[in-house]
């Protein structure tokens, strides 16, 4: 079957009748296609932090859970993913599979010695960061790199992690870094890296630094709003002063990173997986725009990965509401269709 779509698609809201010619997107009429699907278009949903394919931390990679997991994003209209960091290494099926969303990712973890899930990602010296990360990046793409983690760990340094950046950009790839604390926010930043994942503790001071550089911030909010009440209630600790103190700054952050022109990018973290709508609404409810809210968990997310969104010759991909989601963001709940590779998978 050849799919046709039209309607208003976004981000311009410019009426468009689409059809899929294989892969791509075109407006020139492919005879005998069928129209499945009219309302409002987005190019799909874009989960951008996102480790499909294990139950616990440190459980290894499961196929079948991996299957499962992306499924879910499917059934939610997440048409691509980025996992910045997998249980281990996927099967050559990922990003691949017809019918599961496209994907890029960078391959396991990378952390300093110490830190990070028992049994999940790669450890390094200082010395062997910089060389593991641009093995990896040459491989898929991405490397991901485990900034800080515990409260008292010691970050990256900013020397080291500008080699990691220098080595991984030398072989065409970008760098992800984990960071919840200050410390481990000063080096990512400083050393130019493309994107920072959660970004807890992250001076404001640098944002209009990585809205020059190009330095995303994907703050996967909704994981840690949603822990927020039951951390409060914890006995006080540097554990808990450093959570509860991180998660009630960050809402204002991401209003202040969006302002600065920082590119906002939504991630859910966290199982159960398919949870992109739950995100969206966690950035809008910081204050954010829901047009840029949506941006972060669609077309802004597919454009920093690299694809184009709803325009002649861009990978057929799209998700289709009865109204516009931006008036009413409980639409994401309820695709009228999601086009997958020029094909109807939802
Ligand atoms: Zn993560």
């Amino acid at each position: 079957m050849i799919v046709r779509v039209r309607g208003r698609a976004l981000p311009d809201g410019e009426y468009v009748d689409l059809y899929a010619d294989g892969d791509r997107w075109t407006t020139d009429p492919v005879p005998g296609a069928e129209l499945v699907a009219e309302g409002w278009l987005l190019p799909g949903l874009v989960d951008s932090h996102t480790h499909p394919g294990a139950e616990a931390p440190g459980d290894p990679m499961d196929e079948e859970i991996l299957r499962a997991d992306l499924h879910r994003h499917v059934d939610a209209g997440v048409t691509m993913i980025r996992s910045p960091g997998l249980p281990g290494e996927p099967p050559e099926w990922f990003g691949a599979d017809p019918e599961l969303p496209r994907a890029v990712h960078a391959g396991p973890w990378i952390a300093q010695h110490g830190q990070f899930f028992d049994g999940w990602g790669r450890r390094a010296t200082h010395a062997e960061l910089p060389v593991l990360a641009a093995a990896q990046a040459l491989r898929t793409g991405w490397a991901k790199i485990i900034a800080d983690w515990s409260v008292g760990d010691e970050a990256v340094p900013p020397d080291v992690m500008t080699a990691v950046v220098e080595a991984v950009h030398a072989v065409g790839g970008r760098v992800a870094v984990h960071s919840q604390h200050a410390a481990g926010g000063d080096a990512a930043v400083a050393a130019g890296v493309d994107s920072v994942e959660h970004g807890m503790w992250l001076d404001a001071g640098h944002l209009p630094d990585m809205a020059a550089r190009g330095t995303a911030l994907t703050p996967t909010l909704s994981v840690f709003q949603s822990s927020l009440a039951a951390a409060r209630e914890r006995e006080n600790s540097p554990r808990k002063r450093w959570f509860v103190g991180g998660a009630e700054a960050h809402p204002a952050l991401v209003v202040a990173a969006a302002e600065a022109g920082v590119t906002i990018l939504a991630g859910t973290d966290s199982r159960p997986h398919g949870g992109i709508s739950a995100e969206i609404r966690a950035l809008a409810g910081t204050g954010l725009r829901p047009h840029d809210a949506l941006a972060a968990g669609s077309w802004a997310a597919r454009e920093y990965l690299g694809l184009p969104g709803l325009v002649p010759g861009a990978p057929a991909d799209a998700v289709v509401y009865a109204e516009d989601p931006r008036t009413d963001l409980t639409q994401l709940e309820h695709p009228v269709a999601v086009i997958l590779r020029g094909a109807r998978v939802r």
